[in-house]
C-alpha cells in the first residue's frame, strides 16, 4: 500500500519530537531573601538577567510549594541585580524555605518534548499558533521576534494574521537591538 510505503520512510530525527499538552506551564523564579508583608521589593536569585527581564510592569504570582500565593503587581524590574520593584507591599510573608517564587506564566516551551500550556491558551486557532510558534523553537531555530503578524511573535498567543515567516530583519522580542532573518536562519531548510 502506498500510505504503509510512506509511514515507513524514515524520517530525519531533526523532525520527531514529542509535543506535550499541559494544564499549566510556567517558570519559576525562586526568592534569594525572605519576603515580609510591608516589603515592596522582591530579590529573587541572580537568574540570568535577560530571563528576569521576561518579566515587564504586569501582575504574576508569587506562590509557595504549598500554593499559598498573591498576585502583586510590578512597577519595575531590574534585570542585573534581580531585583523586582512592585507597586504595592507584598501583603503576606513568605519564607525561601517554603521555595517561594515568582511565576512565569508560558503558553508552551520549546525543546523535546515541545510543551503546550492549556491554562493561557483561549481558541483552537490560538492552540495552533502556539504549537507552531514551538516547533519553530524546537526544529527551526529560530528566536522570538517582535513583529505580531509573525508565527514568531514573542506571545505566542497574540501574534495576529497573516502568521508569516520573513527573509528581512526582524528585532528580537527580548533583545531588540539584535535582529533576525528568519529565511536565512531557519534550520532544515
Ligand atoms: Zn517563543
Amino acid at each position: 500500500m502506498e500510505s504503509n510505503d510512506i509511514l515507513a520512510q524514515p524520517h530525519p530525527t531533526s523532525f520527531l519530537h514529542f509535543l506535550w499538552p499541559l494544564s499549566q506551564t510556567r517558570w519559576c523564579y525562586y526568592l534569594e531573601a525572605d519576603v515580609k508583608k510591608s516589603d515592596t521589593v522582591i530579590q529573587l536569585k541572580k537568574y540570568n538577567k535577560t530571563y528576569i527581564e521576561y518579566f515587564g510592569a504586569k501582575s504574576y504570582t508569587l506562590e509557595d510549594d504549598k500554593g499559598n500565593g498573591v498576585v502583586v503587581s510590578i512597577k519595575s524590574v531590574d534585570g542585573t541585580n534581580a531585583k523586582i520593584t512592585l507597586n504595592a507591599v507584598v501583603g503576606k510573608d513568605f519564607k525561601t524555605s517554603d521555595k517561594v517564587a515568582l511565576l512565569f506564566p508560558l503558553a508552551g516551551l520549546s525543546g523535546d518534548p515541545t510543551l503546550i500550556s492549556e491554562s493561557v491558551i483561549g481558541s483552537k486557532t490560538e492552540l495552533l499558533n502556539v504549537i507552531a510558534h514551538e516547533l519553530g523553537h524546537t526544529c527551526g531555530g529560530l528566536y522570538d521576534l517582535c513583529e505580531k503578524g509573525n508565527i514568531m511573535y514573542g506571545i505566542a498567543q497574540g501574534a495576529v494574521p497573516p502568521l508569516n515567516l520573513r527573509r528581512r530583519k526582524i528585532s528580537k522580542y527580548y533583545t531588540p537591538t539584535d535582529q533576525e532573518e528568519q529565511w536565512i536562519a531557519l534550520k532544515g531548510r
